[in-house]
């Protein structure tokens, strides 16, 4: 059910444009969601969109993926295990700052006369360029900059400001700082903190980075810290290349938190002053930090040496890679532009979350806020591999092999927990679990099952063994192990999950959560079918891995066992599967009769009022109807739908794109098409209203799981591909590509025919509706579609 309704961005926001995000006036009313949208990230590092001026700023961060502070949790009241190791993601020192004076004048946007006012986000050269006119000290002014956090270089961003008197001559003066307020933002500076929001970051009341390292020379200014508790070193240095007929000096200085290049100009009318800033970040948990210190000096050399031209071509490079596999494209009569603009922004925060995420995961805010604390959760194995795996199987491979590295800390957190095996952290920076709200939270056993299913969905598409080789054979297996100990046969002889949350955090602490048994049920039979694989196919893997896991004899057969009697919740009366084994016992919550201000419900009703009702935050089980679709019937998928859909609130931005989903596949259009606007518009209109707090990304990656799973008809069970198109009557068309094993496809659907081309790699056979194709390269197979049955809704144009 859509609770919320949106309003699309006032034109001067985001006037449509295929390829860029753009602002044409300055207004105050949207500095802190345009911070949001126009952020820039590699996956590495991220900044978020303040201006180069350092005023107006609402929320200003830059981020190093994984870099955080830990604080201890105290809970008012003690048990047993309780997660007591809070982390959060360190807003390190912004280096993006120049303030600007003209004749001894600061120039600030708020209070400037601005003309000619213009922000780009361009999504194919991966920069951002600002450019306005002003009238500072009754002078024209000119101020250009461009910003890009570098794909090809993941330590480094590169800014360009440039400075033109325009009629007048005058003095200015550019002040390059690097700033480190991390520790000086006091609670009540930050507008959007509300004290009952559990989603917004801890606000650390101490001094987190202590400095290390304090260098400055000509313009280059290097700074080492050391966070207090977690013990984590960074390294922040800056450089600068100025280049201008007009004469000059530089002056800087540096302290503990951040230093200033200062460049004074005699600035003669006509003539630019251009100041490159290069910034390197470097972050570890171990190294000291006068040696990431001389990492630095070598990045900031190599970027000197490159120069901002070279950059901005290998970003160019980088992001026409990540187009070719990911691009989707939309034909239709109406908004055709600004959807393909939505589309495109999402995905392009998909690449700035991942793509240089060698060793990290992906936060729930990517790198362009810190709320959640910067934790990854689920969101990462759930609603981003998919895309990561169809499109960037190097970076989905990456994220395997970092989840991979909290093994050690999840097979500790099962012992604490009582059980064998692992079970991996709700949410986490370090690995360890740092979810205090344990019914919410770490009750979320399916975490486990989660990322088995992505083991499993990459090693489909990839078509090879090698990642399950190296780390996915081991978590499959302790992942088995978990749920195997955890559940229990009941008197039916039946296996029994108890006590766990499932994905709808509305509903908490239940018995036989159906998508937790259905997904632990997969995750059982597939580490035993894995292992045998491995012990056939790959005997010195396998022989590796079972050293190294204590794997005993017989081992699988008990995974087996519990998976053939894992209890499936079912009401033959109502046709439907309970969410859970009390589910449809409790009272339904009012949705019609609930004030639209009320929502999130989260924020204005205690949790246990939340919990003894029939009400859902985010799609459960048809969550689950979507990931293990070929374990429903169609007529399952219809009434569950159905049933499940009016009580669900989308207050979590998971939700939609999932709805969307499933409601393409029964057929219901007019809902497809409105959860998949949503989804769309989830920052871009800012539609839970928390955009300035960071961009959603599960959501972003749902949108291609949307397209492509949902109105594409794409599913991979058994590792078959297999399509069954559902494209919306008011598209013409809908195109996209996939990686699947070691082919290159390419997909055109329209409503008179449907091409399907292999454009590199061998032959390879797809499904569509049901028949089976030989696909070979350069010759596209062509299909007439045939009309599916449509629910009895009915399509209205507005949804084109
Ligand atoms: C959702 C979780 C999600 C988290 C981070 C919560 O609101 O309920 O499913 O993992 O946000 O995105």
């Amino acid at each position: 059910m859509l609770k919320r309704g949106y309003i699309l961005p006032p034109e001067h926001l985001y006037p449509p444009d295929e390829w860029r995000i753009v602002e044409t006036r300055y207004s105050d009313e949207y500095v802190a969601r345009a911070e949001t949208v126009f952020s820039l990230g590699n996956g590495f590092l991220g900044v978020r969109g303040t201006f180069e001026e350092g005023r107006p700023a609402v929320l200003p961060g830059t981020y190093v993926n994984g870099f955080h502070e830990t604080w201890p949790i105290v809970h008012a009241e003690e048990a047993h295990a309780l997660a007591r190791v809070g982390q959060t993601l360190v807003n390190v020192p912004d280096s993006t700052i120049f303030k600007l004076y003209v004749d001894d004048e600061p120039l600030f946007l708020a209070t400037a006369r601005v003309r000619e006012y213009r922000r780009v986000l361009d999504m194919r050269a991966g920069t951002l360029i600002r450019e306005f006119g002003a009238l500072a000290s009754g002078k024209h002014v000119r101020v250009r900059s461009c910003r890009l956090v570098s794909f090809e270089h993941r330590h480094l961003l590169a800014m360009t400001y440039e400075v033109t008197m325009l009629d007048h001559a005058a003095p200015v003066a550019i002040s390059s700082l690097v700033v480190n307020r991390q520790d000086t933002r006091p609670v009540d500076e930050i507008p959007e903190r509300r004290p009952s929001d559990p989603r917004l970051a801890r606000v650390l009341p101490e001094r987190v980075l202590t400095a290390q390292v304090t260098e400055q020379a000509d313009s280059r200014i290097l700074l080492g810290y050391r966070t207090t508790n977690s013990r984590m070193t960074l390294a922040v240095g800056v450089d600068h290349v100025i280049d201008t007929g007009c004469p000059y000096q530089v002056e800087g200085s540096v302290e503990q938190d951040g230093g200033e290049i200062l460049i004074t100009a005699d600035a003669a009318p006509g003539v630019p002053i251009r100041i490159t800033k290069f910034a390197t970040y470097q972050g570890s948990r171990s190294i000291p930090a006068a040696e990431l210190v001389d990492r630095g000096r070598r990045t900031l050399d190599r970027a000197l040496r490159a120069g901002f031209d070279t950059l901005l071509q290998q970003q160019r490079q980088q992001l026409g890679q990540f187009w070719d596999r990911a691009d989707v494209r939309v034909e239709g009569r109406v908004d055709q532009v600004r959807r393909q603009q939505g589309i495109r922004w999402n995905l392009f925060q998909v690449a700035q979350a991942s793509w240089r995420a060698e060793n990290a995961g992906i936060s729930a805010k990517g790198l362009t806020g810190h709320a959640y604390d910067g934790h990854y959760f689920w969101d990462t194995e759930i609603y981003v591999l998919p895309f990561l795996s169809y499109t960037q199987p190097r970076i989905a491979a990456n994220l395997l092999r970092h989840r991979h590295s909290m093994l050690d800390r999840a097979r500790e957190r099962a012992a604490v927990m009582s059980q064998r095996g692992a079970l991996f952290p709700w949410r986490t920076l370090s690995g360890e679990e740092a979810s205090a709200n344990f019914q919410a939270g770490t009750a979320q056993y399916h975490i486990n099952a989660d990322i088995a299913y992505a083991i499993r969905r990459y090693t489909n598409v990839l078509g090879d063994l090698d990642l399950m080789c190296e780390v996915g054979a081991e978590i499959l297996v302790e992942t088995a192990r978990l749920w195997e100990d955890l559940g229990f046969y009941g008197a039916d002889g039946k296996f029994h999950i108890h006590g766990v949350t499932g994905p709808d955090e509305y509903t908490t602490v239940v018995n036989d959560n159906t998508y937790t048994n259905l997904m632990a049920r997969l995750n059982l039979s597939y580490a035993a079918s894995t292992v045998r694989l491995l012990r056939e196919e790959r005997p010195d893997a396998y022989t590796v891995l079972a050293h190294e896991v204590g794997l005993r004899p017989h081992e699988a057969d008990l995974w087996e066992r519990a998976a053939a009697a894992m209890h499936v919740p079912w009401d033959p009366d109502k046709g439907i599967h309970p969410q859970d084994d009390t589910f449809l016992k409790r009272e339904v919550w009012d949705l019609a009769n609930t004030p639209l201000e009320k929502f999130p419900l989260l924020l204005h009703f205690h949790p246990l009022v939340i919990y003894r009702h029939q009400v859902i935050k985010q799609a459960d089980i048809v969550l689950a109807m979507f990931l293990l679709g070929n374990e429903f019937s169609r007529e399952q998928k219809r009434r569950n739908y159905e049933y499940y859909d009016p009580l669900t609130t989308g207050d979590s931005s998971l939700s939609a794109c999932v709805q969307s989903i499933l409601a393409a596949e029964i057929g219901n259009e007019r809902q497809a098409l409105q959860y998949f606007n949503y989804a769309l518009l989830m920052d871009l209109a800012d539609i839970a209203g928390n955009t300035s707090n960071g961009v959603h990304i599960a959501s972003a990656a749902g949108v291609w799981s949307s397209l492509v799973y949902g109105f594409g008809g794409v599913r991979d069970f058994d590792g078959n591909l297999s399509f069954e198109p559902a494209l919306p009557r008011p598209w013409k068309s809908l195109s996209f590509s996939l990686r699947f094993c070691k082919r290159q496809i390419r997909v055109h659907l329209g409503h008179e025919a449907e091409h399907y081309l292999v454009d590199e790699g061998e032959p390879l056979e797809i499904t569509v509706r049901g028949e089976r194709y030989l696909l070979t390269p350069d010759t596209p197979i062509t299909v007439q579609p045939v009309s599916r049955p449509r629910h009895h809704e009915v399509v209205t144009a507005v949804e084109g």
